[in-house]
């Protein structure tokens, strides 16, 4: 039905021997993974993880992109320069891009559609800050982060899209959420791409959980009927780590 694919943030981690020695180390670790593996490297690092993963399994990924295809936009980065270098994937919406540097669900939705113009796949992050739990909205915010980052794309452009639940709570905190809402969090969403599109597109929608996914946690999170997959922070910065989330999925 639909493929889990567990993908790697590396954030602002690696310079380019680090990252070209940890995915050396990865190579041969995840070679016979049934789930797609992406790692998402600083931009700095995308030239050499594409040369570096050429012939293997590992798909390439940029961590945000802008939406205007050129111009005067300082230190930006537009989608086509990534699909010139053969970059396949890209986050758009991270927690940390809203929270730290104004991304907007308004700016995420243009982010997502000039991705999606550009030939890349999209892993759109949406998810409540531990504030919208406590007030009970969860649903109701991970519903409109959803439909406002989606305004505009198609049937069609959605088979380019993978959307990640993270929690903000849970990001970077060692404070996983627990499989159930996980599992609780990713349906809904689910049932809002059935709402937008059709049932036939949610189903085949992968939805993946992040937020202090790791080696001992991933086998249960993902082995939840919504879950399909993870977006991995802090243990995607270790092979070994890594590859026994890949083979948990
Ligand atoms: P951690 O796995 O370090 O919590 O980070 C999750 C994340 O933000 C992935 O995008």
């Amino acid at each position: 039905l639909r493929k889990a694919v567990i993908a790697g943030n590396w954030k602002m981690n690696k310079n380019r021997a680090e990252a070209k020695a940890l995915i050396t180390d990865l190579k041969p670790l995840v070679a016979d993974a049934s789930c797609d593996v992406v790692i998402c490297v600083p931009y700095t690092n995308l030239e050499t993880a594409l040369a570096a993963t050429e012939g293997t399994n590992i798909k390439v990924g940029a961590e945000n992109c802008h939406f205007e295809k050129s111009g005067a936009f300082t230190g930006e980065i537009s989608a086509d320069m990534l699909t010139e270098m053969g970059v396949e994937y890209v986050i758009i919406g991270h927690s940390e891009r809203r929270q730290y540097f104004g991304e907007t669900d308004v700016t995420v939705n243009k982010r997502t559609k000039a991705a999606i113009a550009a030939g890349l796949n999209v892993i759109l992050c949406v998810g409540e800050m531990l504030e919208d739990r406590e007030n009970g909205i969860t649903a109701e915010l991970v519903a409109m982060q959803t439909k406002i980052a989606l305004k505009d794309v198609s049937k069609e452009e959605l088979k380019q899209v993978i959307i990640a639940y993270e929690p903000v709570w849970a990001i970077g905190t060692g404070k996983t959420a627990t499989a159930e809402q996980a599992n609780e969090v990713c349906a809904i969403i689910r049932s809002v791409i059935a709402q937008m599109y059709d049932q036939a597109a949610a189903d085949a929608m992968t939805i993946q959980y992040g937020g202090s996914m790791n080696a001992k946690n991933a086998e249960e999170l993902v082995a939840q009927p919504d879950v399909d997959g993870g977006l991995i922070g802090g243990a995607a910065l270790k092979a070994e780590d890594f590859s026994v989330i890949v083979k948990a999925a």
